[in-house]
Formats: structure tokens, C-alpha cells, sequence
């Protein structure tokens, strides 16, 4: 199934709670503009290739639109366009002052060398900055890219627009950066992890974990649950899986990936599983934390995780979340579990346009208050109205967007 059509699958069982009419679902879903672009390089070798870039721009009713810039070899259209509506949700789940969009770069970010990444990055630049910037629409990092490559947005944006930190969030600290973005997503997956373990009256400590994708994301989720003593019985990335039934050792693991090239290759601190091993391993939470599609009609009874924790964007397709609901698996859903990040890139991107900054204590303050308070609100509609979780922060987040749209009026 498209990217696109199992959106359109959660989005319409949010409209039908809300009674939104068949026009205000096409003017809500319908991204505002799509670009492609052709992207020529230079590699090192002095040959040419051509990369072909996306920016989506899905709704700005409810502020400047907002969204990561992914680089990975599957990125097409379609899931570029679902991941946009998928900002616009979440941005107004969290209520943020922000609509959504995303951008992505067909490529292997593991082929290129950084100087080669670097020039695709600023070719992408030179073709869509007359339709980003600070107030229009604000990429961030997502999969396959890092603060480094922010780095090279702004300062290429800057070419063009002189000085504007806040065209782009997600920035190292030593360049116009927020102290607590890098971990902002796997932070916020982790408190909202625990929130919803006390919600269902399960005990934290012993929790056993499995996570697959050991990135940005997936390390600093990994961290925070080991801090409130979960045991990580089962890590992956896109090279190896390990699984140790005592608990991983998070910090070495990093550790380890840090001085690796980035990957769990050759990690001995466990045994060696395959991904469909891990994503189907006796542990009471799994978190996908890499790519989206993951959790489908094929493996979903597979999975004997009672509870799935949706760190990455989009993991599981319609018929398995269908299945999951129907079992009593308690999904927590994208749009609310990984919103730290952007709540975190929006105190970024306010602080820019102050030329001020936040100390960590303070990042971590207001991002777990935000966090918190969307939790209580969609957990409390999902009770009240009998609907997953999933239905009740796309109902939050869809009837937001509505709200806006008809308050600002059409003309
Ligand atoms: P990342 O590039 O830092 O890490 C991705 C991880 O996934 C790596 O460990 C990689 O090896 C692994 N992976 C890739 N393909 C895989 C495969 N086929 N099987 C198993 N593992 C695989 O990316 P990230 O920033 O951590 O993003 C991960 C997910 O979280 C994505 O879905 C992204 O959209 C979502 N997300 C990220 C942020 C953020 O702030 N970075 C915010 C919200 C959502």
C-alpha cells in the first residue's frame, strides 16, 4: 500500500469522529505545493550524478509549515507527501504554531562522501530557497541526515537571504543550534513511553525493550529508557540485530556505533538475530525507530509485543494497526510519540529569531510540560470517545487544523 493511501486510511477514521464533509477532507488533505528537482553533482571522482530532491508543503493554516529533510535511496513522492501531512498533525497535536511539510533526497547518504553530501545538500538549497525560510516552511533533520547537513542549509540559504538562523532547526549548538535538539525525539519517545506504562499500571523497571534503528532516534530513546531501568533486550539497525535476554549494554552500544562508521556491524555485546527476529522477540514494548512500513498484514501476528511505541514515522500500515486494535495492543502513534523533535526545533527556531538561548534544564522543562500535556489530552479524548490512540491524535490534530482553516477563512 502507498505511503499516501494508509494516511488517507487514518485521516478519514479522524474525519468521520469529527463529521468533517467530503470538501474539507480534499481541502485538508490536498498538499498547498509539491516541487521536484533535478540535482547535477560533481562526485569526488570527477564524474557526474544526478539526484532528484522533493519538498512538499502540506498546510500552513496554523503557521509557517515545518518539516525534516530525509536522505535515504527509497525517498520518492508519495511518502514525502504523506510524511508532509503527517507534520501537519503532529505540529498541531503538540500545539505548536506550525503547519507541515517534508523534503527528502532519492540517495544513499552511506555511498557519498561528506564533501560529496555536501554539494547535494547545497544544490538542493539553490533550487527551493526562494520557497523556504523562517516564516514560509523550515526543514529540520530526519532519517539519513544531521546537524551537519542543517549547517550547510543555513549557511547556503544565507548566500541568498543574508543572515537567518531560523531558516532551518536542528542546527549543531556551536552554530546557531539548540542545546537538547539532538535528543529531543528520543527523549520525548521515552518520557511518553513511560506516561503511557503508568497509564496502563505496568511497572517500569524491567520493561523489556526491543528497538529497531539505532540512530539519532533510536539511541537517545534507548538511553532514556535505560535511565528509568527498562531492560533493552533487542537492538538493530540496517546491518546487524542483536538480542541479549539480560539487557544490552545502551552506553557501550553507542559507544560502539559512534566509533563504527555509524553502525552495529561486528557489535559481539550479544547474540546475532535477523530483523524480523527482533521485531517478533518476547519483550512487553517495541519501538520501530528506522523506517516506516515495517510493522504489516504479513508480520503483524508475529509480533507479541503488547504494546508498540511508534518512534519512527509511519511503522506500521493500516491492516496491521486494524489487527493490533482488535487484539488489545496498545499502539502509540507517531504523530504524538516523535513529536519531541519538532517541539524542540520550534524552541529552537523562537530563540533564533530572539538571538537568545536556553540552557539544557530549560529545553527539557518545557519540552516534557509540551509532551505531557498532549499526552493527557489525547489520551483523555481516546477514553472518552472509545478510539486508539492513533484516532484520537489524528481527531486532535485534523480538528485543530480545522479550526484554524475556518477561523482564518478562505479568500
Ligand atoms: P537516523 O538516520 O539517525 O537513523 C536511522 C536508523 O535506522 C539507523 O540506525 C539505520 O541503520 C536504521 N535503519 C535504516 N534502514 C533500516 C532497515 N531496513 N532495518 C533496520 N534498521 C534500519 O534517523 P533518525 O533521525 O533516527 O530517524 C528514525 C525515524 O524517526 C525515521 O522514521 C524518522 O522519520 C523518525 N523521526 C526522526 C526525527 C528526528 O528528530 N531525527 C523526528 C521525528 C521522527
Amino acid at each position: 500500500m502507498r505511503s499516501s493511501e494508509a494516511n488517507r486510511i487514518y485521516f478519514d477514521r479522524a474525519a468521520d469522529q469529527l463529521d468533517l464533509s467530503e470538501n474539507i477532507r480534499q481541502l485538508l488533505l490536498t498538499p498547498r505545493r509539491e516541487v521536484q528537482v533535478q540535482l547535477p553533482v560533481e562526485l569526488d571522482s570527477g564524474a557526474v550524478a544526478s539526484f532528484i530532491g522533493y519538498r512538499v508543503q502540506h498546510n500552513n493554516a496554523r503557521g509557517p509549515m515545518k518539516g525534516g529533510l530525509r536522505y535515504h535511496p527509497q525517498v520518492d513522492l508519495d511518502e514525502i507527501r504523506a510524511l508532509a501531512s503527517l507534520m501537519t498533525w503532529k505540529t498541531a497535536v503538540v500545539n505548536i504554531p506550525y503547519g507541515g511539510a517534508k523534503g527528502g533526497i532519492a540517495l544513499d547518504p552511506n555511498s557519498l562522501s561528506t564533501r560529496e553530501l555536501q554539494r547535494v545538500t547545497r544544490r538542493f538549497v539553490d533550487n527551493v530557497h526562494d520557497l523556504i525560510g523562517p516564516d514560509v516552511d523550515i526543514p529540520a533533520p530526519d532519517m539519513g541526515t544531521s546537524s551537519e547537513v542543517m549547517a550547510w542549509i543555513m549557511n547556503q540559504y544565507d548566500k541568498f537571504h543574508g543572515f537567518s538562523p531560523a531558516c532551518v532547526t536542528g542546527k549543531p549548538v556551536e552554530y546557531h543550534g539548540l542545546p537538547g535538539r539532538e535528543e529531543a525525539t528520543g527523549r520525548g519517545v521515552g518520557l511518553l513511553t513511560v506516561k503511557l506504562l503508568s497509564r496502563l499500571g505496568r511497572r517500569i523497571p524491567g520493561t523489556r525493550v526491543a528497538l529497531q534503528g539505532f540512530g539519532n532516534v533510536g539511541t537517545h530513546t534507548a538511553k532514556f529508557l535505560q535511565e528509568t531501568e527498562c531492560r533493552i533486550i533487542a537492538v538493530g539497525d540496517a546491518t546487524a540485530n542483536v538480542y541479549r535476554k539480560e539487557g544490552l549494554d545502551v552506553l557501550e552500544m553507542i559507544r560502539y556505533v559512534h566509533g563504527n562508521g555509524g553502525t552495529l556491524t561486528g557489535y559481539q555485546g550479544g547474540d546475532a538475530i535477523s530483523n524480523q527476529e527482533l521485531l517478533s522477540c518476547n519483550c512487553d514494548v517495541l519501538v520501530p525507530a528506522a523506517l516506516g512500513g515495517v510493522l504489516t498484514n504479513e508480520n503483524a501476528g508475529h509480533i507479541k509485543a503488547p504494546i508498540i511505541i511508534e518512534a519512527a514515522n509511519a511503522p506500521t500500515d493500516p491492516a496491521a494497526d486494524a489487527f493490533f486494535d482488535e487484539i488489545g495492543v496498545t499502539v502509540l502513534p507517531d504523530i504524538l510519540c516523535n513529536a519531541g523533535g519538532v517541539t524542540a526545533s520550534w524552541f529552537e527556531w523562537v530563540q533564533n529569531r530572539q538571538h537568545y538561548q536556553w540552557g539544557m534544564n530549560r529545553v527539557r522543562q518545557e519540552l516534557d510540560r509540551i509532551l505531557g500535556e498532549a499526552f493527557e489530552q489525547v489520551w483523555q479524548l481516546a477514553s472518552s470517545r472509545k478510539v486508539s490512540l492513533r484516532t484520537a491524535a489524528f481527531m486532535l490534530g485534523v480538528g485543530r487544523v480545522r479550526q484554524a482553516t475556518a477561523l482564518g477563512g478562505i479568500g
